[in-house]
């Protein structure tokens, strides 16, 4: 998400007329896109606004936007000439580089932010903003008070901006949303309908709620041609009582059985999760519910992470008591399931070809990921082209990644 306010920051500034430079010390303009999902995100734009102090030119103005908490805010101050919601990049942008108080912006800028047409940058991958905000109040978490209520981008607005990329050649697309699945009107619509637009290209979506991945969603997804089997299901608990703590919304049962219809109607599924270690007041007990559930599913990859307190939200009323060291220790139990899950996942694609986009290299190595999303470490003598797609015959498994060689 921050990726995509930061491309769509580039693009107004370069029709305002400013140049990129990757050089923080000759720049007029330094503008941070802040994450307030967890304390370490938070002291990173700390760290920024403090060096961005030290290191910029006198006269350089700095800017923050993203999600930024409204307790955090006056102490940023310090660091940043101004603060302002990326919903009204379109006004305070054109104030500070013109310098003038008013300016009519209405013949460039229209309407919602989400309108603003991104520097994309990188040009076979894109993540396009379908809808923004969040109305779930789950207890930990800063997003719904730094990003406000659900909004959805109409979609016509997606289906010509996908449709444009893939014009472009673009290889590689994902659908972004706090909660993609609650999109309105229809979400499975939406995705039925872009996949109607002819090419090569995938599409991916991230992230969903467990609670709205609806059966008509379960059922499309198979049938769709551009969308790989591939859904992204947060648990964050695997216990009851923390899980209705947390404001989620469903069980472990409602979740286990939600895994098993993915898994019987959508054939060789990867599934992915986010999980939060050391919620206030989780006991070992119930950190083994959620260690539990991970054997059961199997999850191809997780994200998990240590409970940070977030000011402002619920669960910040209570006392954040699980000590720092047995998060560590419960984080790594995870990290022990997820590793021997993965590679289980892994090594039952060993010996097929699968198509690969490769996104990068290092030395004589080449990197991708097939449609199942896995990492993929092509060994090979001959020049590959960042940014297409190629066939790999897998020969090998590892935990994090697999090993292939080309097929010519
Ligand atoms: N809308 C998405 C999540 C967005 S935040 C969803 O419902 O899954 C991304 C992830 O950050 C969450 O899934 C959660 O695992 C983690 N997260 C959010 N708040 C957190 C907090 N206070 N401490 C630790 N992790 C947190
Ligand atoms: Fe945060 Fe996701 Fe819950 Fe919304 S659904 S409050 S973004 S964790």
């Amino acid at each position: 998400m921050n990726r995509s306010d930061a491309e769509r920051l580039a693009s107004v500034l370069e029709l305002l007329g400013l140049k990129e430079t990757k050089d923080e010390t000759e720049a007029d303009l330094l503008i941070a896109v802040a994450c307030s999902v967890r304390l370490s995100a938070t002291n990173r734009v700390f760290g920024t606004g403090r060096n961005w102090q030290k290191i910029k030119k006198p006269e350089a103005k700095t800017l923050l936007t993203g999600c930024v908490l409204k307790e955090d805010k006056k102490k940023l101050k310090k660091y940043f000439d101004e603060i302002f919601s990326i919903t009204d990049m379109g006004k305070v942008l054109p104030k500070i580089v013109t310098g003038k108080k008013q300016l009519d912006v209405s013949s460039v800028f229209s309407g919602q932010y989400l309108e603003y047409l991104p520097n994309y940058s990188s040009d076979f991958k894109a993540y396009i903003p379908i809808m923004t905000g969040c109305d779930n109040f789950c207890s930990y978490c800063a997003v719904p008070y730094t990003r406000g209520r659900e909004k959805s981008r109409p979609q016509k607005d997606i289906e010509q901006e996908v449709r444009a990329l893939v014009r472009k050649g673009y290889l590689e697309i994902v659908l972004l949303g706090q909660n993609v699945n609650s999109y309105k009107p229809n979400f499975t619509k939406l995705i039925k309908n872009l996949d109607k637009i002819a090419g090569e290209h995938r599409i991916y979506f991230y992230s969903n709620h467990p609670k709205d991945v609806s059966p008509e969603l379960i059922a499309t997804l198979p049938n769709l041609k551009h969308f790989p089997n591939y859904l992204h299901l947060p648990l964050q608990s695997g216990n009851d009582a923390i899980l209705r703590s947390m404001n989620r919304h469903y069980t472990q049962q409602d979740y286990l059985n939600l895994v098993k219809k993915i898994k019987t109607e959508i054939l060789n599924v990867t599934l992915t999760t986010d999980i939060i270690v050391g919620y206030p007041g989780e006991t070992e007990k119930q950190f083994q519910d959620t260690a539990q559930v991970m054997k059961k599913v199997g999850f191809d990859m997780a994200f998990i992470a240590k409970y940070s307190e977030r000011p402002g939200t619920l669960s910040a009323r209570c006392p954040d008591n699980v000590s720092e060291a047995e998060k560590k220790s419960r984080e790594k139990i995870l990290q022990e399931i997820l590793a021997d899950s993965s590679y289980a996942h892994n090594t039952k694609i060993v010996g097929t070809i699968q198509r690969v986009l490769i996104d990068s290299q290092k030395k004589d190595k080449y990197y991708g990921r097939t449609d199942s999303y896995k990492v993929v470490e092509i060994n090979n003598n001959q020049k590959l082209k960042i940014g297409q797609f190629i066939k790999a015959k897998i020969i090998k498994a590892e935990k994090w990644k697999l090993i292939a060689s080309l097929v010519s």
